[in-house]
């Protein structure tokens, strides 16, 4: 039922939109009671409030530690109205009921985010304005409580038109959104312990996992129309990537597009700081990368690599993008295009298409940044670190009588590169730091191989090259090769030289197979599945 307001307690670190709601309250006669902060706040804006000290008899103190956990405050918030022992404890104890309480809290999340000291991230962790939140939320029957300044004219609104009171579904509502709060709270600072306290243990998979997780935005859908859809971001712990992104101009971005523009930015950013690098990106699988000479010449032999898959693609640079690019982008419809930065001169190129999702990220996200990756399964959810780990050319053995050239070598490491970064079983061409042929996501390693030489032959056709540029080329797979027969398609494509794990029973066969081939071959030690 409709409960009228006459008294209201605030107490907001956040003190946007104070003033306006203290001076409507006040206009509709409530009586206002506040602490230290937000007292001075309201009488700054010459309005009478009661202080807090007043109402319980107890200074404030202990920097601020104890200011509202006192009986007089939480007797009033969640004493029950129609019941006879309840009223009869607050006639007993002089305690007066509290209709709306006010609270938004201590900013623990933005003093982690400003990278402040272990004690300043201690103190801002709110004690007495969360309990005032769980008391008021607790007892909603009768109390009304806000934790959102977005709400307070929806307030004055609701009092309005209920005759200064409020109804049931409202207060019900508000504590719903109360105890969400309360509870990201607690997430962000169980996140901090446990991911990010100086002190702390760091424990990679805490017994429950906290998640404080913000909703960045709404989607129109999913991935197909027919689900609903949202961005979240992390509170505490998080990196720069496609959802911290500034979007220039074009559509809104879907989930599809977030999916795939991470898909290329996550590769691009394998190459940062290294010569220009372009990624084109379908379906979350990599159609072209290429590296080297200019960002043009790195976008025209990325496109060659599956020219009729980047139609509608993502595309990622790993540094600004310039004119000349931006023009060659623009000539095939793309969907997305992502760039640490974008010159003024290839911005007024893009913004003649007016659809194209324009996106300037500045840093690149680390690729070998630690962290966890998740996926849901009926039941349950699988969390494991992220595949942040990484080769060097001193981690290859050579397994083969002939060692890779060092074209050769650059090639492998190139496609490899490329390979972690396509659904397995991943098989990638290489030829002069640029993909030749991408074989993604078949459910064996042959049908790969030869899926990424066909698409190689067809770009020969279209280009009219002489040869496929498999030919003379280097091949990386994303695991070993269980049989012969796929480091036999790869090599019936001209491959020359081969990195791949080791690993297989079979290894000796596979070796074999290269050597008799006269394939230089070799191993990493470490496998990329990406499932
Ligand atoms: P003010 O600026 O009014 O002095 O302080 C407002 C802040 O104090 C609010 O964020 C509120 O959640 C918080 N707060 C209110 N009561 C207590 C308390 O007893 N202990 C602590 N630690 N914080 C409180």
């Amino acid at each position: 039922s409709d409960k009228a307001i006459t008294r209201a307690l605030l107490s907001v670190s956040d003190k946007s939109g104070l003033a306006e709601l203290g001076a409507a309250l006040a206009a509709r006669g409530v009586e206002l009671v506040s602490t230290g902060g937000t007292a001075k706040a309201l009488r700054d804006a010459g309005l009478t409030v009661r202080d807090i000290s007043d109402l319980t008899g107890f200074p404030e103190m202990m920097d601020g530690r104890v200011k509202t956990l006192h009986p007089k405050v939480h007797g009033g918030l969640l004493a029950l109205r129609d019941n006879a022992e309840h009223v009869a404890a607050m006639q007993a104890h002089d305690i007066g009921p509290i209709d709306l309480v006010v609270v938004n809290l201590y900013p623990f999340e933005a003093t982690v985010a400003k990278g402040a000291s272990r004690e300043e991230i201690i103190e801002n962790i709110d004690i007495g304005g969360p309990s005032m939140v769980r008391s008021a939320a607790k007892n909603h029957g009768f109390v009304t409580i806000l934790t959102d300044p977005a709400d307070y004219a929806t307030l004055v609104e609701e009092m309005d038109a209920n005759g200064g009171a409020t109804t049931q579904a409202f207060r019900t509502r508000m504590a719903g959104k109360a105890y969400a709060r309360t509870a990201a709270y607690d997430s962000a600072i169980a996140s901090w312990f446990a991911f990010a306290d100086p002190e702390g243990d760091r424990t990679p998979f805490p017994d429950t996992l906290p998640v404080a997780l913000k909703r960045a935005d709404t989607l129109r859908y999913g991935e197909n129309p027919h689900q609903s859809a949202a961005i979240y971001v992390p509170q505490v712990v998080g990196t720069a990537g496609v959802p911290q992104a500034h979007q220039l101009q074009g559509k809104e971005l879907s989930y599809n597009n977030l999916n795939d523009a991470d898909a290329a930015l996550e590769l691009a950013a394998e190459f940062a700081g290294q010569e220009p690098a372009v990624v084109i990106v379908k379906h979350a699988n990599p159609c072209g990368v290429a590296q080297g000479g200019s960002l043009l010449s790195a976008w025209e032999a990325a496109l060659a690599c599956d020219s009729v898959s980047a139609f509608g693609g993502i595309v990622a640079v790993n540094t600004e993008l310039d004119a000349a690019t931006a023009e060659a982008i623009s000539a095939i419809f793309t969907e997305v295009v992502i760039a640490p930065s974008v010159s003024a001169e290839a911005r007024e190129i893009f913004a003649k298409k007016k659809n194209l999702r324009l996106l300037e990220c500045g840093t690149l996200p680390d690729p070998r940044r630690p962290g966890l990756a998740m996926k849901t399964i009926a039941g349950g959810v699988l969390i494991q670190s992220r595949d942040a780990g990484a080769i060097g050319e001193a981690d290859l053995k050579v397994v083969t009588k002939r060692a890779p050239t060092s074209q050769e070598l650059k090639d492998c490491l190139f496609a490899w590169t490329v390979a972690r970064h396509v659904k397995s079983n991943a098989i990638v061409y290489a030829k002069d730091g640029a993909t030749a042929g991408i074989g993604a996501g078949q459910m064996n390693r042959r049908d790969s191989a030869r899926i990424a030489a066909i698409k190689a032959k067809e770009a020969a056709e279209t280009y009219g090259w002489a040869a496929p540029r498999t030919v003379g080329s280097a091949v990386a797979s994303d695991a070993f090769f269980p049989f012969a027969d796929g480091l036999l398609a790869a090599a019936e494509a001209g491959a020359t030289a081969v990195i791949q794990p080791g690993g297989s029973i079979r290894d000796d066969e596979v070796i074999a197979a290269a050597d008799e081939a006269g394939l230089a071959m070799v191993f990493t030690g470490m496998r990329h599945f990406r499932h």
